[in-house]
């Protein structure tokens, strides 16, 4: 990585914050690292300690040669960044999409290093991702394709190693597919490589709704800290994938009101709510949420800043930057994507006093029943979906708890709060274990 990187972002940023086109905004690695130089400034950490974090421990890519249907081969470009393995094994998804990029793919693993670190589970941070269209290949080929990126990647997983889990536009499916491949190779099953998995062979309970679930903990326990009721309060979803529609279900099922929902296929808003389990059901019935009767048709981009109390993007990242933040109306933003708000954006909704529950908090329910199912996986000893449900709440109220005190302690917003928390934690098991030599 060049030198010049080095060079403090945060100082960098206030410099120029009103020169930086939206190409530097939008970089996910600088967004990530802006972050972690302001944390570890306030930190005062330690300058070996702050070189080791902030740059990822390795970086594999590899080159994935697959026979397509139509009988042609295509190669298609795959990443796995382990960032982190501190305080355990790396941990973290996999994702396909055709924008895949390895400054992508950094900033999700270092994500994930924080992530686990702010629930105190013990994993460092990873992510793959394979630059590749999904919606456009078979099923076939994208077994044929997981199975040789697994392969390309086997020496450096394992269950002690590098744990992968789902992440944009892979599923139970796609992990069935890595933990077969793994345990071939081993000669036996072996089912805690990954998470994320079918039920029946060794995914936990709970799993798939985990990361939407714990949004609407955090949500919970944001409206408490503001004395706000779910009755009263107004929620738009962006995003209605895994993350996006458990969430909008079961903030619906806990009595918000959902007023707004927000897909790759347009957007639906009615002001007095949107009956999530009957869009589900239209859902699974037509393919997509376009020309649902419960609601108008509205414009997805305009979703984001329309009137609510709570904001979820659920989807990407980037999607609140300074073209949009200050015509952002919501009370509090929950984030269930990862990296949906860029550095500028984060200091206009400060001067809003937007309430922000960042994303290695908000989103980090998922992780943490991942890190159930490798438990689970482990003992060979299976828990009921309740038990799994109330370990995660009792984690989600926690890490609130703790983010929301460092906040106050250090005088900061909740995202710098956040990483604080992670860093001093990966920073004491860094020093603690020593640097080998
Ligand atoms: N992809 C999810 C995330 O970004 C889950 C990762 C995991 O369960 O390891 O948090």
């Amino acid at each position: 990585m060049a030198e010049e990187s080095l060079v403090p972002v945060t100082e960098r940023k206030r410099n120029t914050m009103q020169t930086l086109t939206l190409e530097q905004e939008t970089n996910p690695w600088e967004a990530q690292a802006a972050r972690f130089d302001e944390a570890a400034t306030r930190l005062k950490l330690d300058a070996g300690i702050w070189k080791v974090l902030r740059y990822p421990s390795r970086e594999i890519i590899v080159h994935i040669p697959v026979s397509m249907d139509d009988g042609s081969i295509e190669v298609f470009t795959g990443y796995r960044v382990q960032h982190s393995v501190a305080r355990g094994p790396a941990k973290g998804g996999i994702r396909y999409a055709p924008d895949v990029s390895l400054d992508e793919v950094r900033a999700l693993a270092s994500w994930m290093t924080w992530k686990c670190a702010v629930v105190n589970i013990p994993f460092g941070g990873a992510k793959g991702g394979v630059i590749c269209d999904p919606k456009k290949m078979s099923q076939g080929e994208l077994e044929r394709m997981t199975r040789r990126y697994t392969a390309s990647l086997i020496e450096f997983i394992g269950p002690e190693k590098d744990v992968p889990a789902p992440d944009m536009n892979t599923n139970e499916q796609t992990m069935a597919w890595i933990m077969d491949t793994y345990s071939m190779h081993m000669g036996q099953t072996v089912t805690s490589v990954v998470t994320g998995k079918p039920v029946n062979i060794g995914g936990s309970r709970g799993r798939r709704e985990a990361t939407g679930r714990g949004v609407s903990i955090v949500c919970d326990q944001a409206l408490k800290y503001l004395n706000m009721t779910p009755e009263s309060t107004t929620v738009i979803v962006q995003g209605f994938g895994n993350v996006g529609s458990n969430s909008a279900k079961l903030l619906w099922d806990k009595g918000y009101k959902v007023i707004g929902i927000g897909e790759y296929d347009g957007a639906l808003f009615n002001p007095n709510g949107i009956d999530i389990s009957e869009l589900l059901e239209y859902r699974a019935r037509h393919g997509v949420i376009h020309g649902f009767p419960g609601a108008d048709a509205a414009d997805k981009d305009d979703l984001l800043t329309r009137k609510c109390d709570v904001l979820i993007p659920a989807a990407t990242e980037n999607v609140i930057t300074s073209k949009n933040a200050d015509r952002i109306k919501a009370r509090i933003l929950c984030e269930g994507a990862n990296g949906p708000t860029t550095t500028v954006a984060d200091e206009i909704l400060a001067d809003k006093g937007v309430f922000v529950i960042p994303d290695i908090l908000a989103n980090a329910g998922g992780v943490t029943t991942s890190y159930f199912e490798w438990v689970q996986d482990r003992m060979g000893y299976f828990w009921t979906e309740d038990e799994v449900n109330q370990r995660l709440e009792r984690i989600m109220i926690d890490s609130f708890d703790d983010v929301l005190q460092y906040a106050v302690k250090h005088e900061v917003n909740n995202r710098i709060a956040a990483y604080m928390l992670a860093i001093d934690r990966v920073a004491y098991t860094t020093k603690q274990r020593g640097i080998y030599a």
